[in-house]
């Protein structure tokens, strides 16, 4: 043993290679050297977007091992980098790969400083006219300043920033000095806790600000918004929930706040709901600040969100992933946790109906699809961590992470997740480290349940069959297999709801099996319908039988227990999606039945499948024999409903669906003369949505409309929002197809959010045919979007481009880009999979 390490010890070591991003192995080999890292930063950051942004950046950390050279992480031109001197001496260093190498000459065992003079790139500060700010993760702080970009190499960080006298600034540190000279101003921001470099973060420019105190800390909210009555609305309302998502999560945890401050920053067009910024959390403002009479779904995403980013502050900042490739651990629980904390403020609501609504159909829309994603997924490059972003990680988890609470007992589970938070305070910890200590808390085996929810990807086709006799059950089966031949492989309890006029019949089953027979049926007189998923609590595709198809499709609105209702309903738009029911006889069952709906959750649930079905399962044809059923019926409802907010979707709803001339007329002149509808007043938001889809349905009108509603909006970033999208709306096919090519280059796709929007249109289902040629192009320029976008870019670019596609060439022309690229990266061959499964399931094998 001696002999061998003597040995090892004599040798110099391989050289690391030295890779584009931030390899696993460089990482890990950093991890085991590099520890107590602090940076010390400044930028001084003009006016004009167009001049450099100069930096200082001074990285003290102590080194265990000087044998290696040091890849310093910078994904910028050689010539951004000024100088650099490595303990005090200017050291000749190499640029290769999107890293700076020290030579190991320079470097010492123990404490080192390396200080960097250089021009910051510009590719994650989101630089606009009067402000900016940072979007690092998952590894863009490498663009901006050279640094170790990696979750598990925390540092704390000192900044200061100088900014033109009209700014101000907010970073994740307190201020603690503030000194103006002639044309600029000098912040000084406190040292921060131990923090990863995704979570480092600052904005400036020109904002307002509102300060509230809670529990003696100082909260402050910066804004932009210019709609002071808006402002009113709603501030109150956005700091309560900041201030009970705290409390809540001090209690639930036990652990007090721990950072030093928290204050947030609502930003125009933000391209994420929200990025949890220690210290200085960011929001989409439109999120936050909402119209007069907002929908009951607005209010509770809102709720959600502030609640989702607070969770962040345990949960992600002060234990975060050991890599990204679990990043969805951090997600879960913001996710899991907010609808807890939200809960209590809705008392009307029916939440495990709100849980079933917020995660089951967005998590399907992945996991039907070829293109679905495990919940654990590979990464062996930070580079690549941004397509392991997606609904799976914000929608399947939190379903998974119920799972788990239910067979650990909510007591366990919440005192096992106080010791995780605990042990790893400050610090790093995995999805495994969470199991070892639950595990210590049940009998059940985690690690094997683990392995088919958690690793393995998809979801199980669960059906019934049922034989009788004289009207008599003789056998009730449940079979589960999935497209990957692992039947029975998902192990869930779920409860069989058998549905009689004079009361419903229940049966929990555990399907660990391909097939189980439910003994207790036998006998029964033979059901209305059978729901499988009956108590919410299934995951998978659950296939109606023909009975229960045929009476659901008339007779939903019967059931009067609200949860199995959404159940039925989700069920019924899963069965269509897979072909077990047909378009028009899903929309003739939402005319049927809309009307009849009371509750909100469900009612929305119906509007959001009434439109995918409308614009997605029916052709033009067909489209134009329902038109005017479902125009009236809409219109109908919007005249008589009371409640604002459900108005308010019906008007949304009537104005995404219209295509006669004669609903377009009305919606025309409801738009122009801004006419309120009973109670419900027509704000800048709706008008502005109103006049993009008129624009689509009158192209006679089109410049008209889009002149007249610029003018109409007062506030500067959401004036250039709909300037941005106008050419995408023209009537011109040149137009359109000139925006279009104007997307090839980077600098036209800075606003992510305005692209995708634009993006919607220009494939809008009524302009299908004439978009099939952007498709190709949409394809090639992924890989680009991927690396100059954000995380959730590529996917909303491809659902944006592929959203108004129904032909069997929009999924030819996918199959032959797949084919002529035998090399494209898996995790964006999926997501390709993802956005095309409706086309790709039309077209030719
Ligand atoms: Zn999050």
């Amino acid at each position: 043993m001696l002999g061998i390490i003597l040995f090892t010890q004599c040798q110099s070591p391989e050289p690391m290679p030295i890779e584009s991003g931030v390899s696993k192995t460089l990482a890990d080999y950093r991890k085991q050297y590099i520890t107590d890292v602090v940076y010390a930063l400044h930028f001084d950051i003009p006016e004009k977007v167009s001049d450099a942004i100069t930096g200082k950046d001074t990285i003290c950390f102590s080194l265990s091992d000087n044998q290696q050279d040091l890849q310093i992480d910078f994904r910028e031109k050689q010539t951004n980098i000024k100088t650099i001197s490595c303990n005090k001496q200017l050291v000749k260093y190499e640029f290769k790969n999107e890293h700076i190498i020290i030579p190991q000459r320079y470097l010492k065992k123990g404490k080192n400083t390396i200080a960097v003079d250089f021009i910051a790139g510009n590719t994650s500060l989101n630089r606009n006219d009067e402000f900016l700010y940072t979007l690092f993760v998952p590894d863009r702080a490498r663009t901006v300043f050279p640094c170790f970009d990696q979750p598990d190499l925390k540092a704390k960080f000192r900044l200061s920033l100088t900014v033109p006298n009209s700014w101000i600034a907010v970073a994740n540190g307190a201020e603690i000095a503030k000194q103006t000279q002639e044309k600029k101003t000098n912040y000084q921001f406190a040292i921060t806790k131990q923090l990863p470099t995704y979570l480092f973060g600052f904005a400036t420019g020109k904002f307002q600000t509102i300060t509230r105190r809670h529990k003696g800390r100082k909260h402050t909210m910066y804004y932009r918004e210019t709609d002071t009555g808006k402002v009113d609305d709603n501030t109150d309302a956005i700091f309560q929930q900041l201030f009970q998502s705290l409390d809540w999560m001090e209690e639930y945890t036990g652990i007090k706040y721990p950072f030093a401050k928290y204050d947030f920053v609502a930003i125009p067009s933000f391209q994420y709901g929200g990025m949890e910024h220690v210290g200085a959390t960011l929001y989409r403002a439109s999120s936050l600040f909402l119209d007069k009479n907002p929908t009951q779904n607005q209010l509770l995403r809102r709720a959600n969100l502030i609640a989702h980013e607070t969770s962040h502050m345990w949960f992600g900042n002060l234990v975060t992933m050991r890599w990204f490739d679990q990043v969805w651990l951090k997600e879960v629980f913001a996710n899991y946790l907010a609808d807890k904390i939200t809960n209590p403020y809705f008392p009307k609501i029916n939440h495990q109906l709100k849980f079933l609504m917020a995660h089951y159909p967005s998590s399907y829309k992945v996991d039907r699809t070829a293109g679905a994603n495990p919940i654990n997924q590979n990464l062996s490059n930070l580079k690549d961590a941004g397509s392991i972003y997606g609904r799976i990680i914000y929608n399947k988890s939190p379903i998974v992470m119920h799972m788990l609470e239910g067979i650990t007992g909510s007591i366990n589970f919440q005192k096992g997740l106080q010791e995780y938070l605990k042990t790893y305070s400050y610090g790093n910890a995995s999805w495994e480290d969470l199991i070892a200590i639950l595990d210590k808390s049940t009998v059940a085996d985690l690690k094997q349940w683990s392995s088919a929810w958690v690793d393995q990807p998809g979801r199980p086709t669960i059906s019934t069959f049922v034989t009788n006799k004289n009207g008599k059950i003789v056998d009730l089966t449940v079979t589960q297999k999935d497209n990957k031949g692992n039947n029975g492989a998902w192990n869930q309890n779920i409860q069989l709801t058998l549905g009689y006029k004079n009361g419903n019949k229940n049966f929990v089953i555990t399907t660990n099996q391909p097939v189980v027979t439910v003994e207790k049926a036998r006998g029964l007189p033979l059901p209305d319908f059978i729901i499988a998923n009956g108590n919410a609590n299934g995951y998978g595709y659950f296939q109606l039988d023909d009975k229960s198809k045929t009476y659901l499709l008339k007779n939903c609105y019967k059931i009067d227990n609200d949860l199995l209702r959404g159940v039925a309903w989700i069920n019924l738009y899963e069965n269509l999606y897979e072909g077990n029911v047909d378009g028009c006889s899903f929309i003739d069952a939402v005319i049927l039945q809309l009307p009849k709906e009371q509750n909100t959750l469900v009612f929305s649930e119906m509007l959001g499948y009434l439109k995918s079905a409308y614009w997605i399962f029916l052709d033009a044809e067909q489209r134009k024999e329902v038109a005017t059923k479902v125009e009236n019926m809409l219109y109908a409802q919007l005249q008589q409903e009371t409640n604002l907010g459900r108005k308010s979707s019906l008007l949304m709803s009537l104005s995404n669906i219209a295509v006669t001339p004669k609903m377009c007329r009305k919606l025309y002149h409801i738009w122009k003369n801004k006419t309120s509808i009973g109670k419900l007043e027509l704000s800048e938001q709706r008008t502005t949505t109103m006049a993009c889809n008129l624009a689509l349905q009158l192209p006679e009108k089109v410049k008209q409309i889009i002149t007249t509603q610029i003018k109409r909006i007062s506030n500067g970033d959401r004036k250039k929002r709909l300037q941005f999208i106008a050419p995408a709306l023209s009537a011109d096919q040149n137009v359109r197809d000139s925006f279009f090519n104007s997307l090839s280059d980077v600098r036209n796709r800075e606003h992510e959010p305005w692209v995708s929007t634009a993006l919607h249109y220009l494939n809008h289902p009524t302009r299908q045919q004439e978009a099939l040629k952007y498709l190709p192009k949409s394809l090639e320029l992924l890989e680009e979007v991927k690396f100059t976008g954000d995380i959730f870019f590529p996917y909303d670019w491809l659902n944006a481009c592929y959203s108004g596609h129904q032909s069997a060439e929009a999924g030819n022309i996918t199959r032959r880009f797949l084919k002529q690229h035998p090399e494209y990266p898996e995790n964006l061959k999926l997501k390709i999979l993802q956005n095309a499964d409706l086309v790709l399931r039309k077209s030719a094998k």
